[in-house]
């Protein structure tokens, strides 16, 4: 950033920067990791088997698979499902690279298609128009913590013999239609990431029917007939089978340790997340240089992320001057996301060209997610809002 260039007379409120999603980790979290070292295990054992659990009862599921990531539990998905080479899995331009990356890692063929315009979730008649024979799976994103819309992508899924792979890594809780987040489809991914509604510094969660979450289990620890923990516990047999050549996607009881903490912390989280969210769209909705974006009648978004977008023929400056002039002020952003189709491998390989999606594409050059966290006071807030409003009315056209 440039921000020697910046000439303007804006006057800067906060002293201290604003950092745009720090994780929100509390003493308990950190006690909670440390009586895990002090333990005699740390990596997958009981601490992972609970925070397995206490999370399928958070959803109202069976079961759930702890893994190291949520991509990992993308690519286990789509293992699972008999996913391969000759197949296509039709996925959103507006997304991160790994919902997109997975699909490389199996050998088949990613077909991104455009967003809708309000959510910026995939669009059901884009995905309808993509469908091919070689269609095997649809795999939506829930975009900022936003559900994609559920029941349109099962009508399509039931007319055409398609399986559902959810990436919600933005989307612990979300609800749809009555119907959480995670059991819907398939199979569903959720991520802790360290900026994610509820992190391990690094982990995700699968969920899904449980002759597929077998499955997955199997393929998360290297293929073996039996997981570590089942081996060196009391009684446990030395003995185990390599049942496939599996992976190294297991979960540590160190992050488990961490998550078991945010789980119980995540109703009060959420509730702050939602009010922090009500009290910006309250205020930008006053403002007509900036566009929030919509949370549908029936849905609960789990609000990952605050999206606002410019209404660019209302300013004088662009996106990323518009980002410039919040970082003089002293508040930290991100871009979600950078449309897959511009990044050069998935341009190069499938020869994609900008306006192939024009809403992803158009609505690329107007985003801006503004910090969103627990920890934000009213007061960070409201330095936020009224710097969003000092340079639309400084860069007004
Ligand atoms: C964070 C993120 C992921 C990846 O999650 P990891 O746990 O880091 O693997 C996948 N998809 C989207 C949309 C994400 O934002």
């Amino acid at each position: 950033m440039h921000h020697k260039d910046l000439t303007t007379q804006h006057t800067v409120r906060r002293t201290a920067f604003l950092a745009f999603n720090p994780p929100a980790i509390s003493e308990a979290e950190i006690e909670a990791v440390v009586e895990t070292l002090r333990s005699d295990w740390i990596t997958t054992g009981p601490r992972t088997a609970q925070f397995e659990r206490d999370f399928a009862a958070l959803l109202g599921v069976n079961g759930a698979l702890a893994l190291n990531s949520c991509t990992a539990g993308l690519h286990l998905a789509l293992i699972t499902l008999g996913v391969g080479p000759g197949d296509e899995v039709i996925t959103t331009a507006m997304t991160f690279a790994s919902s997109v990356n997975v699909i490389e890692h199996v050998g088949a063929r990613p077909v991104l298609v455009d967003v809708e315009p309000d959510t910026l979730t995939i669009d059901p008649p884009c995905v309808e128009a993509a469908i091919t024979p070689r269609t095997r799976a649809l795999l939506p994103v829930h975009y900022g913590g936003h559900p994609a819309d559920m029941d349109a992508l099962l009508t399509l899924a039931r007319a055409h013999d398609l399986r559902i792979v959810e990436d919600a890594a933005h989307a612990l809780p979300a609800v749809y239609r009555g119907r959480r987040i995670g059991t819907i489809g398939d199979l569903t991914a959720f991520s802790f990431y360290a900026t994610k509604n509820v992190t391990t510094g690094e982990g995700g969660m699968l969920v899904g029917a449980p002759e597929y979450l077998k499955q997955a289990r199997i393929l998360s620890l290297h293929g073996m007939s039996w997981d570590a923990r089942a081996r060196y516990e009391a009684g446990g047999s030395w003995f185990y089978e390599v049942l496939a050549a599996g992976y190294k996607y297991n979960m540590t009881d160190i992050q488990a340790a961490i998550g078991l903490v945010q789980l119980r912390r995540l109703d009060a989280m959420q509730a702050r997340r939602r009010a922090i969210a009500a009290r910006y769209t309250a205020a930008f909705d006053e403002l007509d240089a900036v566009q929030p974006l919509v949370e549908r009648p029936d849905t609960q978004s789990a609000w990952y992320l605050y999206v606002l977008r410019l209404n660019l023929d209302r300013l004088t400056i662009d996106r990323d001057r518009f980002i410039d002039e919040l970082h003089l002020r002293n508040i930290g952003t991100s871009v979600h996301f950078i449309p897959i189709h511009l990044h050069p491998y998935y341009r190069h390989k499938y020869g994609y060209q900008p306006d192939d999606f024009p809403v992803a594409h158009r609505e690329y050059h107007r985003l801006i997610s503004l910090p969103l966290h627990p920890g934000l006071t009213d007061a960070d807030v409201d330095d936020v809002i009224a710097a969003v409003a000092d340079i639309a009315a400084l860069f007004r056209r």
